[in-house]
């Protein structure tokens, strides 16, 4: 069957501004080589420490930005091949969350407006259709519908990225993209936002790809782990594998570093 998510030899490359007037611009290799699939349900996790990739990673699989070689195909399609329309299309099937909850959420509009926004893609959906399945979004993400009407600063940062969630999740997507997602609450607060994913990852039967820079996060909720260095996966396997028999050393740097 084809994967949901498979990348070919994806790699995205940077070219940096000149250092001098006559000087060619140099090149930054940020993804470098690429190779993953991804079936429906699963969750993998990417870990590597910062500058490693992984947000870039993020931006290839979710179509933000196009492969410089290599290809990134969701559902057996190509994203580089679709037309923006297509591509646009596509969006409810696959969604994002980011570490700063303002990355998706409009401090001017109420938090029950962003829910519901990505619905207007949906044509059969009218407004109270769309503010019944907000309502039920809120819901599933902890926070009463009675919240739907208050603004993003007048959260906690945990409830601005359970907000963030559920409208990521409301347009109920095959794979959700989630980097770093709980990197800047307080650990208390991280669990809490863990534990959610996990739950509405198993009742909605979601894929997901977890980034983190943090092994233990990572390996809380992920099936396999891949561990970037410097644009490439150097080690992939199952989380048990990874925690238990690590091959790179790059991976055990990570232990290290952890402990
Ligand atoms: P991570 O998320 O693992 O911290 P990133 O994907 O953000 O890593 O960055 C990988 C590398 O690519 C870093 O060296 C970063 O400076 C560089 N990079 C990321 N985005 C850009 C960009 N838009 N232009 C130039 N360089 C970039
Ligand atoms: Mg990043």
């Amino acid at each position: 069957m084809t994967p949901l998510l498979a990348l070919r030899d994806a790699s995205r490359i940077y070219r940096l501004p000149r250092r001098s007037l006559f000087g060619a611009r140099p090149a930054l290799v940020a993804v470098d080589r690429v190779s993953l699939t991804l079936d429906r349900g699963e969750v993998l996790g990417i870990v590597g420490e910062s500058g490693s990739g992984k947000s870039t990673l993020a931006r290839l699989v979710m179509g933000f930005e196009a492969p410089d070689a290599g290809s990134v195909a969701f559902e057996g399609r190509d994203l580089d091949a679709l037309a923006p329309a297509a591509l646009r299309a596509l969006r409810p099937r696959f969604q994002m969350v980011f570490q700063d909850p303002y990355d998706s959420l409009d401090p001017r509009r109420t938090v029950g407006w962003s829910v519901a926004e990505p619905l207007l893609a949906d044509a059969g959906l009218d407004h109270r259709a769309r503010r019944a399945r907000a309502a039920d979004m809120f819901d599933r993400v902890r926070l009463s519908a009675s919240d739907m009407d208050r603004y993003p600063h007048e959260f906690s940062g945990g409830q601005r990225q359970r907000i963030a969630i559920a409208r990521a999740l409301a347009t109920g997507p095959a794979l959700l993209v989630a980097d770093e997602p709980v990197a800047a609450l307080d650990v208390s607060v991280q669990a809490q936002i863990l534990n959610l994913l996990t739950e509405l990852q198993a009742d909605l039967g979601l894929a997901m790809v977890f980034i983190g820079h943090d092994l233990a996060v990572v390996a809380s909720i992920a099936d396999r782990i891949a561990v970037m260095s410097g644009g490439r996966i150097v080690e992939l396997g199952t989380t048990r594998q990874i925690l238990t028999a690590p091959n790179h050393p790059y991976t055990m740097a990570l232990f290290a570093h952890a402990r």
